[in-house]
């Protein structure tokens, strides 16, 4: 009867968790990790089962929002740009030096954090059209922070050039030390995910993935794992995934930022168009160009689609991700679908939908409305704006 088989099931998960545990093996000496510092790196690689059962690969998820500082993979990247500053003698632990950085908000995030473990200043400068529980975030965590209209590259009052600004301003009194982060320019950025995010993904598959998927803001992401995983899987498909509006899909697939088919004059468009967060953009990055030969295919994404698969993995997984992490799965079923079953394939999901509830949730709609939705639906959202 039912009772009694749920009672078999428990006792056979029961053992399972038992068989996991190190409970009863003897005790070793523990390591701590030191310090939010030490919670950074080493995130689960889980497979998405929704997802995975509708296309018929493995579609795994590097849960980057778990990382500890900041809860995304900038945690990574901004404990790289402060080790190597402090390397560099730039930057002295509790000294009350200032990092300034500008970001759409991650990357703030996980500054502010280190640098209160650190014993730093964080001053953020970030648009004022992100979502409000990131600059909210920023200053509980005692960060500066500057918001600022957004502005085209060659504004010097866009948030990035604000940044280095305050940064030249600050440091050109002799008795103050400081640093601009530069997260889009600087080698530390792309390095951080060669030395951890690369290396991670590779032993946790066991080196057998046959296509990695991810989306670019700074593009230290995919420019540093493909970087790690290129010479050592040469038959993988790296893949950009990229929100509309970004020139970085036209970018990969015809060498420059606007579409070449376009007419002159309607070709260069100064703001990512959409309602995802910390991915597309319309500059050529340091970052992104140190692995963007690396990258064998783009695949564009609406914002329907991101918001319907953020709906979808939700009710069907209880995974709750901003806006980058389900444009990220909407590239990563597509590139299944277009592989064919059978493969293995590995995106990231940068951050929780906590970070993303007044703008991209906002909009997303109630949860649980639809309960038969299908793969279909998710991909179809999207031929009203990219076909
Ligand atoms: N997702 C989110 C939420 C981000 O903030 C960023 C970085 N701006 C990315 C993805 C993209 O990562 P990368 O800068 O390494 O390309």
């Amino acid at each position: 009867d039912s009772v009694s088989s749920i009672a078999s099931r428990q006792r056979v998960s029961m053992k399972d968790n038992t068989s996991r545990s190190t409970a009863t093996t003897a005790l070793q000496e523990p390591i701590f990790p030191e310090g939010i510092e030490g919670c950074i790196g080493n995130t689960p690689l889980f497979k998405i089962k929704s997802l995975s059962d509708a296309t018929g690969c493995e579609i795994l998820a590097k849960a980057e929002f778990l990382n500890g500082a900041g809860n995304s993979p900038k945690d990574r990247v901004a404990l790289s740009i402060i080790n190597m500053a402090e390397d560099d003698g730039l930057l002295t632990p509790h000294s009350g030096d200032t990092i300034y950085e500008g970001t759409v908000g991650s990357t703030g995030i996980s500054l502010a954090a280190i640098c209160r473990a650190r014993g730093y200043l964080a001053h953020i400068c970030m648009p004022d059209d992100q979502a409000k529980e990131k600059s909210d975030l920023l200053e509980k965590l005692g960060a500066e922070v500057e918001r600022v209209r957004p502005a085209p590259i060659v504004d010097q009052n866009q948030f990035v050039n604000r940044a280095r600004n305050r940064a030249a301003e600050h440091t050109a009194d002799p008795n103050r030390r400081g640093i601009f982060a530069d997260q889009f320019e600087t080698q530390a950025n792309w390095q951080a995910h060669f030395n951890g995010t690369g290396p991670e993904i590779y032993h946790q598959t066991g080196g057998r993935l046959d296509a990695f998927v991810t989306g670019a803001g700074t593009g230290g992401t995919i420019s540093g794992v493909a970087r790690f995983l290129k010479p050592r899987l040469p038959k993988l498909r790296v893949v950009l995934s990229d929100p509309q509006g970004s020139g970085l899909f036209n970018r990969v697939k015809y060498g420059v930022m606007f579409d070449p088919k376009e007419k002159e004059g309607t070709r260069r468009r100064q703001q990512v168009d959409t309602v995802v967060e910390g991915i597309g953009i319309n500059r050529v990055t340091s970052n992104f160009e140190a692995g963007r030969e690396l990258i064998d295919d783009a695949v564009r994404v609406s914002d329907e689609q991101a918001m319907a698969m953020a709906r979808w993995l939700v009710e069907k997984d209880g995974i709750f991700v901003g806006s980058s992490s389900a444009v990220n799965c909407v590239a990563a079923v597509k590139v299944a679908l277009q592989m064919g079953p059978g493969h293995r394939i590995v995106t990231i999901l940068c951050d929780s939908g906590m970070r993303h509830l007044s703008k991209f949730w906002a909009q997303v709609g109630p949860i649980g409305g639809k309960d038969d939705v299908t793969l279909d639906d998710v991909l179809n959202a999207a031929t009203k704006q990219n076909g």
